[in-house]
């Protein structure tokens, strides 16, 4: 299998290339050459297969020869030891949710998913990797834990100081060992662009990757969950859409593969806060990245998803195909905290903020007597503690996962620009 880079001027790479480099040396993110569908056969049965089976199926063309068959399926069952479960909220509407890992956000799945592919490609390396990463507040946790202890991997987690939740903030400072925050004044997009830049410059001297969703590694694997939502659905014979809440728009991407791979999915709506970027052109066909704004969903605050050029090229480039197949819809933060009442008061479910702008997508979007809307519930309501208990008047349990976590002491280093990244890639 090969991937190309959507700038169209880097080599292919195989799997194993692409995970190493994270980004093409020409900066495009990249696109597998080949999509092929699954057999419909595959689909049609799907309730025949565990969901290892099913992951390994739906990746096993992405990775190709470059990882041993049973070493792959020994990762797929590593990454996915926990639950995918559907929680009906309303008649047609379910949450699917995806925080049922060790930093209960769904970034938890690519992210135990890169690191052992890595950890795999590195064993018999005796160079250092290190995989930087920027992140929006869930990211950090998740690779942090991910690649926590792993041989010959150091991480540096570059985070917008201030910017994200009390426990997302405990979750990527704590852990030490291999594992370094550096804390920036500034926005998402400012981590963001600051890794990108170290990739290409020459004068970095580590070898360094990436492990926000522009690698495949972490991206491909989001799309097991919608395929996992599917078997639990598709007995009730209704059309489906998913309402995902969208930042760097990796997970919606991912769902948009699944489908290329068979699996029926009706419409998708791409629901954002006011970081509203993707809505903005699908409303007037200009895209226009502004920088980010803070918000109570704020792993969403992205004002320049990068993989949205992912998505344009699996519609080929063509706004018209891109607006059938999917919608984009903003929401304030007054629109979320009464979605996340309504939700409470209506069905005594505790949405995250993210999960409600994804409800709210669901219910703009409108669904007929034929269709189930399912939104992706993407983190435990405990991450934003202060915003939900706050909101809905009520205390929620925090989980052991987080408990463990609370006591310890943050350390950060900070810094304000791409210097401030250079001299501690290079010191
Ligand atoms: C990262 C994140 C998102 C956004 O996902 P993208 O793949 O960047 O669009 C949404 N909700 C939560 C809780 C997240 O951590």
């Amino acid at each position: 299998m090969n991937y190309y880079s959507l700038h169209h001027k880097a080599n292919n790479a195989s799997f194993k290339e692409a995970v190493i480099n994270g980004l093409a040396s020409d900066r495009g993110l990249y696109f597998p050459t080949k999509i092929t569908p699954l057999p419909a056969a595959f689909i049609k049965n799907i309730d025949t297969y565990s969901n290892t089976e099913i992951a390994f199926k739906v990746i096993e063309q992405f990775v190709g020869n470059d990882i041993p068959t049973k070493t792959l399926k020994k990762i797929i069952e590593e990454t996915l030891n926990f639950d995918f479960p559907i929680v009906p909220i309303e008649k047609n509407i379910g949450a699917l949710e995806l925080f049922h890992g060790p930093t209960m956000a769904f970034k938890d799945v690519g992210a135990r998913f890169m690191a052992r592919c890595l950890s795999e490609f590195n064993k018999n390396n005796k160079q250092q990797v290190t995989v930087l990463v920027a992140t929006s507040g869930d990211t950090g946790g998740a690779v942090a834990d991910g690649f926590l202890g792993v041989k010959g991997v150091d991480v540096v987690i570059l985070y917008p100081s201030g910017k994200v939740s009390d426990i997302q903030e405990k979750q990527l400072t704590t852990l030490g060992k291999n594992i370094t925050a550096l804390e920036v004044d500034g926005v998402f997009d400012d981590c963001q662009e600051m890794v990108k830049t170290a990739f290409l410059d020459p004068e970095i001297n580590r070898t360094l990757t990436s492990a926000n969703s522009i690698n495949i590694a972490r991206w491909l694997p989001q799309m097991f969950y919608f395929f996992f939502a599917y078997k639990q659905l598709y007995k009730q014979h209704k059309e489906l859409v998913f309402s995902v809440p969208s930042g760097n728009f990796g997970n919606i991407c991912a769902g948009m593969m699944a489908q290329k791979l068979g699996l029926p999915i009706q419409h998708f709506v791409a629901s954002t806060n006011i970081n509203d970027t993707v809505p903005n052109y699908l409303k007037k066909g200009t895209y226009n990245p502004k920088p980010s704004i803070a918000t109570i969903s704020n792993a969403m605050d992205v004002g320049n998803p990068s993989n949205f050029i992912r998505i344009q090229e699996l519609f080929e480039n063509d706004i018209d195909q891109l607006k059938t197949a999917f919608s984009s819809v903003a929401f304030s933060d007054d629109d979320t905290r009464a979605a996340m009442k309504e939700i409470y008061a209506n069905s005594s479910y505790i949405a995250d903020p993210h999960g409600a702008v994804g409800y709210l997508g669901l219910k703009t979007y409108g669904l007929s007597k034929e269709t189930y809307g399912v939104f992706l519930e993407t983190a435990h309501p405990v991450k934003f503690l202060d915003v939900v208990e706050e909101t809905l008047d009520t205390t929620i349990e925090i989980p052991s996962q987080i408990q463990s976590v609370l006591h310890k002491k943050k350390t950060s280093i900070k810094i304000s620009n791409y210097v401030g990244l250079k001299d501690f890639l290079n010191g």
